[in-house]
């Protein structure tokens, strides 16, 4: 099923939550909403699902206009981040819930709790309340709630949320899994943590102060950032003002010739940025531009470094080196390798 939203706007009082928002969803495909807390993202989810009205626009399922049905009829699987299992309902009941509703047999509702559990490894915990779950174990309960009722739309709002880093992987890869499991639903995925939409969607919309700002297949938004603002949401990329010159681009007085396939962003009122990721830039002994390095953390696996280019005040250059890499003493002079290959070109913001 497809789901559309058509310059859908959402307002609470004076604030404008969710502004003009043009989104489809195909069948089979998952769309992570992505942007930091308050752009509207759960906004968003909530008029798909029918739980908040828009003030503007219309929301379509496969071409039928369900902008005034009531949520439960709209046959959409809802997961939100605190699980919201109903507590007196041992965890076999809150899977059958949606299907008793229904009015399915007896016989498909018990076949069907049994699949879903099974899907999400929770088959030995069917007669146990949500209480005596772990936060992970009620999540997939959650998940396995939604997906009884066979839901051609899922609407996941930060669904991981709510867990520790390493239930949060681990409940990652299940997501992943998931999606194989269910190939033809449409899912919108709500976070505000990159990794997470990069590791499941098709296609990544950024969300920003009730806007969307770019919307592009997650690979390419991560490699081609439209805008300065994806470039630094979306890996915290570098943003170096340069200029342009013949064949090239002007950073700190050096030019940069031959920027690579995607470098096609043309100035508007704020200029060009050269946007480049921590982990490609190069720390060499010789060549590239010279500077300092400023400040050195260790990560584990890599350190991150602060360095600043000579005649670039005040543009601190973010490097990750890997934790086996030779790191110089902070205040050392350093010479910043920029591969050119690595680097994009993004329109500063006119703002
Ligand atoms: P996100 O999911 O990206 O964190 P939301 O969609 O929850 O953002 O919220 C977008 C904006 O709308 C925020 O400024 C938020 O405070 C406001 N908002 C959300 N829900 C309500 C509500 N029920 N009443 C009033 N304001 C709301």
């Amino acid at each position: 099923m497809t789901v559309r939203l058509e310059d859908v706007t959402v307002h609470f009082g004076h604030t404008v939550a969710l502004e003009g928002l043009d989104l489809t969803v195909a069948a089979g495909e998952t769309v992570a909403l992505l942007g930091p807390s308050g752009s509207g993202k759960s906004t968003a989810l909530k008029a798909v699902a029918g739980f908040v009205r828009p003030s503007r626009g219309r929301i379509w399922l496969d071409g039928k206009d369900v902008t005034d049905v009531p949520p439960a009829r709209r046959g959409i699987g809802v997961v939100v981040q605190q699980y919201a299992l109903f507590p007196h309902l041992r965890v076999a009941d809150n899977v059958a819930f949606g299907l008793r509703a229904a009015r399915k047999p007896k016989a498909e509702v018990a076949r069907r709790v049994g699949e879903m559990l099974e899907m999400v490894g929770m088959a030995k915990f069917a007669r146990r309340y949500p209480r005596e779950l772990s936060g992970g174990q009620q999540q997939r309960v959650a998940i396995a709630r939604a997906l009884a009722i066979q839901p051609p739309v899922l609407l996941l709002d930060e669904p991981l949320a709510a867990l520790d880093a390493q239930l949060r992987a681990d409940m990652l890869g299940e997501l992943q899994k998931l999606r194989r499991e269910v190939p033809d639903v449409a899912i919108i995925y709500v976070t505000h943590d990159q990794s997470e939409a990069l590791a499941l969607a098709d296609r990544i919309a950024v969300m920003r102060d009730a806007r969307l700002v770019d919307i592009a297949p997650a690979a390419d938004l991560y490699a081609a950032p439209p805008s300065a603002f994806t470039a630094s949401f979306l890996g915290g990329a570098n943003l170096l003002p340069v200029d342009v010159v013949d064949g090239g681009v002007r950073l700190a007085g050096q030019t940069m010739l031959g920027l690579g396939p995607h470098a096609g962003a043309r100035p508007t009122g704020g200029g060009l940025l050269l946007c480049i990721r921590p982990h490609a830039i190069k720390l060499a002994s010789d060549g590239g531009w010279p500077g300092q390095l400023v400040a050195a953390q260790w990560r584990g696996a890599s350190s991150r470094l602060t360095c600043t280019i000579d005649g670039l005040p005040g543009v601190p250059v973010q490097v990750d080196v890997p934790a086996d890499g030779r790191v110089p003493e902070v205040g050392a002079k350093v010479s910043i390798e920029l591969p050119v290959e690595a680097c994009t070109l993004v329109a500063a913001e006119g703002r």
